[in-house]
């Protein structure tokens, strides 16, 4: 049973909030340093490998920004952090590999961007050059039902992409709250993790293989077996690598068979320690319902309305035999009181709703951090670490909730805000940013779970990876000895100077 191939048409990315206060204008840069020079030269050689070129002023300031939340503020007073020079749309793996290898020879960084949804400046261009846009590269070559595997292309948004599987029967698993802003490339490239990802695994058990360009213009393609003993697995090295170390062109992923039956169940929980408990309990007999979360007060009240309640949500399909399984071992370790199942219906009516940011970013300052915790460790890195948040002038709310779940560990998710001066932003988000992430490293939790590294966290990655750091660094020395891929991201030495300090920028004021 094979199809192939599926076509789904190319899009481009959803708006970002802030859009209107650079539309229509150059919009001017927030970031220190300059950025590497393209002359005319580099561009007319560029549009010579490549059909689409675009140097357009407000195309180049679209491509400057994501949902990056500094980036937001600074775009409502007419900033973004880095224009890049040139904007290229490659249609096909050649195109992209003419484009690495002329950027490769003449010195150009080149920044790959999916559907920049990154929340941390992921595909931000931070020394200039050109952004690869990836979105042309849509639509699925290959779905092989028996064995479980479909071939993707990177540029495929992944509403689009799951729809089409589940109109032939299966379903990727991969269920991001951004599901209609990002693509399958930024899926590997950030790591990420859907909602269902306790049933399905994360990108990291998703991907099976990946067909990459190398900085050089080489192609190369990781192994497709689910499982292999034929040395280290190559594919890991591209999952997590944020386009730092070669231009993801398309993947082969696990796919299932699509759920035709479903279970859910609500409860409550007096503390939140007691239902981290709960899950810890029924996660160490093996169960795997799809969905787990667990919101701390604060965020029960505001998702729920509930009064000093801890409210865990779980949903579970596939198989009804194994559904019935699972939920019977989840209800026996909850031992809170049972909740009112409709808030799960109620969570699932949402659950890919974007709210309208323009408004509460100015307001609120709301950003998030997720962080994996081990579970003898979680309650811990949850109390030091929203105290520590709330510490920091400027903080007004700092909670969290649990998204994530897996045998040995969870995935914590912090939401916080506050109402720091305009031009006092660019510090309070490092601030907070580094008060609760050192707060988690302190207490053996890690630095990211599946948004990935970015601009906002590069400087803390020694930090986290202590003495891998090096081979880190290593494998981007042999793989792009240049250093043009996504320069500035990942804590990664880079040829074009140091990572920018963003955050003693002064929120610019007009
Ligand atoms: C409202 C909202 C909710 C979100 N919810 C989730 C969630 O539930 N789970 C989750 O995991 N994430 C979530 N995210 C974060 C974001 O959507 C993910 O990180 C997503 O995987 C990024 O995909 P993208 O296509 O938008 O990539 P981009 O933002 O364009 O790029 C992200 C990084 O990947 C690199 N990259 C992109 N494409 C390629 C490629 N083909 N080859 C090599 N490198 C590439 C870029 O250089 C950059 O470093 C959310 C974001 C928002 C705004």
């Amino acid at each position: 049973m094979s199809r192939t191939p599926i076509a789904i048409a190319p899009r481009r990315p959803v708006e970002i909030p802030g859009q209107q206060g650079i539309t229509g204008i150059v919009p001017r840069e927030t970031l220190t340093g300059s950025a590497v020079a393209v002359d005319d030269a580099f561009v007319q050689a560029l549009e010579k490998v490549c059909t689409k070129v675009d140097v357009d002023a407000n195309s180049r300031a679209d491509y400057a920004r994501d949902w990056w939340p500094l980036g937001m503020v600074w775009a409502t007073t007419g900033h973004v952090a880095r224009m890049p020079a040139a904007v290229a749309r490659p249609e096909n793996t050649d195109e992209v590999a003419a484009i690495l290898r002329l950027a490769n020879e003449t010195g150009i960084p080149v920044t790959a961007a999916g559907g920049r949804s990154g929340v941390l400046g992921n595909s931000l261009p931070v020394f200039g050059g050109v952004v690869l846009d990836l979105t042309q590269l849509s639509g699925i070559t290959d779905l092989r039902g028996e064995d479980l595997s479909v071939d993707v292309m990177a540029g495929t948004f992944g509403d689009s992409f799951e729809e089409t599987l589940q109109k032939e029967g299966f379903t990727a698993g991969h269920w991001p709250q951004s599901m209609k802003l990002a693509t399958v490339g930024g899926w590997i490239a950030c790591s990420g993790a859907g909602q269902m990802s306790t049933r399905y695994g994360t990108m990291a058990d998703i991907t099976r293989s990946v067909t990459a360009v190398l900085a050089d213009g080489r192609v190369i393609e990781t192994s497709q077996f689910s499982h292999s003993s034929t040395g280290p697995d190559m594919t890991q090295l591209f999952v997590g690598s944020e386009g730092t170390l070669g231009v993801i062109v398309s993947a082969c992923l696990n796919i299932h068979k699509k759920a035709e039956y479903t279970e859910s169940g609500a409860w409550a929980f007096d503390s939140f320690d007691a239902g981290v408990e709960a899950i810890k309990r029924f996660s160490h007999r093996g169960a795997r319902p799809a969905v787990v979360r667990l919101y701390d007060a604060t965020e029960s009240r505001r998702n729920f309305d509930t009064k000093d309640q801890h409210i865990l949500l779980i949903h579970n399909e596939g198989d009804p035999a194994l559904v019935a399984a699972t939920m019977s071992v989840v209800r026996a370790e909850c031992d809170g009181k049972p909740s009112d199942t409709s808030l799960v219906e109620r969570w699932l009516g949402n659950r890919n709703s974007v709210h309208a940011l323009d408004d509460l970013i100015l307001e609120r300052a709301p950003d998030t951090m997720e962080i994996t915790a081990p579970w003898s460790k979680l309650a811990k890195i949850y109390h030091d670490a929203t105290a520590a948040m709330m510490a920091v002038d400027g903080t007004r709310t700092a909670t969290a909730h649990i998204s994530h779940a897996y045998p040995g560990s969870a995935g914590l998710y912090f939401m916080f805000g506050g109402r720091p001066e305009m031009a006092d932003r660019p510090r309070w988000y490092r601030d907070v940013w580094n008060a609760g992430a050192r707060s988690v490293l302190a207490n053996g939790g890690n630095l990211a779970h599946h948004h990935g590294i970015g601009l906002q966290r590069a400087r803390l990655m020694g930090e986290a990876m202590g003495s891998s750091m090096e081979a880190l660094q290593a494998v981007k020395d042999a793989l792009d000895p240049r250093g043009i891929l996504n320069p500035g991201k990942l804590g990664l030495k880079s040829s074009f100077g140091p990572t920018p300090d963003w955050a003693d920028r002064a929120a610019p004021q007009e």
